[in-house]
């Protein structure tokens, strides 16, 4: 694995630990890539880092807990990992001074299918009445909630509704909505097996990409759903869900080829079906995802 990969490795799972307001884990508690990612930087000579990488970890001195919380708390954690793997050969600073607890949790119960129903419908009621994104809400048709098994074992979220989405009010049910069935089909499963849902449940006008604040706006419903649906994998179709559930910025070519965390579900992140209408040759690398997901979900 290259430098690259392990710096953003490292980097996502203190993301995750973060995101469960985790400030403190033992080096023994991180998962055994985590382990064996830092082992390996602490391999590397400072030459074979960047200038940039290979400030001296006094540049770093905050404590992890300061790092995480930090206004750029990516590019911090990267230089902490770094600069901490490099001194010492450990996690020192980073990782002993940040929890015992275990990120990927779920923090409600698990309900039974008619407490989900009356749930989901609650939901549906609030998204239905929601005015929060106020540069959308008057060019909306309809909200679009999401359709799907209430029990799934696989959720796929995209990014927004489109025109045909809005006039339907149900998820990707135009182009790059066929284009997902297909793939969802190529996996032996059908719709009606899994959970199709958005990160925003209304339409930007004109299909633009939504803004931070707008998908910040939704993402307790997001959130919701999902606690509701408990499901063990989540795809991430593209880079709103990604911001959305991981909270990440980091590009779709970065995240992809590997699992993430979102509470109790393991994420997949790959390109959203609507960049494959544009990018053919991008399919192979979705579908390298899918057998992925499939693998680890018994699929195959
Ligand atoms: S996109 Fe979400 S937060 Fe914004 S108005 Fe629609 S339902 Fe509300």
């Amino acid at each position: 694995m290259d430098k690259n990969r392990l710096l953003d490795a490292l980097a996502q799972v203190l993301e995750n630990y973060r995101r469960c307001g985790v400030s403190q884990v033992a080096r023994g508690s991180l998962p055994e890539s985590a382990q064996l990612a830092l082992e390996r930087l602490a391999s590397l000579s400072p030459a074979e880092l960047s200038p940039a990488e290979n400030a001296s970890p006094a540049d770093y001195s905050a404590s992890a807990e300061g790092i995480v919380r930090g206004p750029s708390a990516e590019s911090s954690i990267r230089a902490q990992v770094t600069a901490d793997a490099v001194a010492s050969g450990s996690f020192a600073a980073a990782a002993q001074q940040t929890a015992n607890e275990q990120p990927g949790k779920w923090t409600l119960p698990v309900l039974e299918i008619a407490e989900r129903v009356q749930q989901m419908e609650g939901l549906d009621r609030q998204i239905r009445d929601c005015r929060r994104c106020e540069n959308i809400v008057q060019f909306r048709q309809r909200t679009v909630f999401g359709e799907g098994k209430l029990e799934p074992k696989i959720c796929f979220m995209g990014e927004a509704p489109g025109a045909d989405e809005d006039r339907q009010g149900r998820p990707f049910v135009g182009k790059a909505g066929q284009l997902l069935t297909k793939i969802i089909a190529a996996m032996k499963l059908t719709r009606e097996e899994v959970y199709i849902l958005n990160a925003l449940k209304c339409r930007p006008p004109q299909n633009r990409t939504p803004v931070p604040e707008e998908i910040e706006n939704c993402r307790n419903f997001v959130e919701s759903q999902l606690e509701v649906l408990k499901p063990q994998f989540i795809v991430c179709l593209g880079a709103v869900a990604v911001r959305s559930i991981l909270q990440s910025n980091l590009s779709i070519g970065r995240l992809r080829g590997r699992f993430h965390n979102y509470r109790g579900a393991r994420v997949v992140v790959t390109y959203h079906p609507s960049y494959l209408l544009r990018n053919e040759s991008a399919k192979r690398l979705v579908w390298e995802d899918m057998k992925m997901l499939m693998r680890e979900a018994g699929l195959d």
